[in-house]
């Protein structure tokens, strides 16, 4: 039995558990770090919480003999990423990252690059506007150094306690968004302004491109660098990956029964 660790919170995370659950001969546990309250039901057996950093999660693999790890987190969860470097480096296991492609700008994207959600509440300037933020929950907190802007948050679980601005409005949301749904959102609050993740893929993209078509200017957080590991950008490589490097494994055992 090869035991895979598979660290999630995405929805490839949830679709490559679906095309490797049952599977005879493999084990795979999702790893999630616990942030969301009810987190949606996936296909293998689940382990919830951090490990402890990279240390932790070194003995974590070791403890349970995990022959491969894949690392499908967010793109933007650059600690999880880093750790896994380290940690499976230092426990010898291979890793692959599963990591979406970021979205590209096209004619009529209105996009502006920040490095970081501070830069991206100064860039608002000092003139009130309407803005949506598609950000974590948490992140959405520094907005409040900019009491000016009337906001409109989308999150997965409500912001508790809301933001100390006197305008904010909340809406409750698990991906995939459609660029139709969100571009109603967006005419209904009259926004002109976005700040989001360059997170890649379809689930998210609907505001990109209903911003596109209303002429609303975004500003994207920068891509924290990843680790420098093997990389794929989607599902089927990954689940390609674990399968030779498995068959890798088997190999020196086959041959010398
Ligand atoms: P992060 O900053 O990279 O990680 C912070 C700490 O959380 C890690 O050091 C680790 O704790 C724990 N952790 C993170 N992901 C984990 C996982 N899959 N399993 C077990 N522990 C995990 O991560 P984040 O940005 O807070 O994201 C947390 C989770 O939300 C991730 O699973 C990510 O895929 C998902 N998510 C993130 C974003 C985003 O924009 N960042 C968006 C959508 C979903 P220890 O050091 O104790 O091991």
């Amino acid at each position: 039995m090869a035991r895979v660790l598979l660290l999630g919170g995405t929805g490839e995370a949830r679709a490559l558990a679906g095309r490797l659950a049952g599977r005879p001969g493999l084990a795979v546990t999702l790893s999630l770090a616990g942030r969301t309250l009810a987190p949606a039901p996936q296909p293998v057996p689940v382990r919830v919480g951090g490990f402890g950093g990279a240390e932790g999660l070194a003995d974590y693999l070791q403890a349970e003999a995990i022959a491969a790890v894949i690392d499908a987190t967010h793109p933007y969860a650059a600690r999880i990423s880093a750790n896994a470097a380290i940690a499976c480096a230092r426990a010898g296991v291979p890793l692959l990252a599963l990591r979406r492609a970021p979205w590209q700008k096209v004619p009529g994207d209105r996009w502006r690059a920040v490095a970081d959600v501070a830069a991206a509440v100064t860039a608002l300037g000092d003139a009130p506007r309407r803005v949506f933020l598609a950000l974590g929950r948490n992140e959405v907190r520094a907005f409040a150094a900019a009491p000016q802007h009337a906001y409109l948050v989308r999150s997965v679980d409500p912001v508790d306690p809301p933001l100390a601005v006197p305008d904010a409005q909340y809406v409750l949301g698990r991906g995939p968004f459609t660029e139709q749904g969100d571009r109603a959102l967006l005419v209904a609050h009259r926004i002109d302004a976005i700040v989001a993740k360059n997170s890649g893929g379809a689930a998210t993209y609907g505001k990109i491109a209903a911003a596109r078509a209303l002429g609303i200017a975004v500003l994207l957080i920068a891509r924290p660098q990843g680790p420098d590991v093997p990389a794929v950008d989607d599902v089927a490589a990954a689940e390609a990956w674990l399968m030779a490097r498995l068959a890798h494994r088997a190999a020196p055992a086959a041959r010398g029964a």
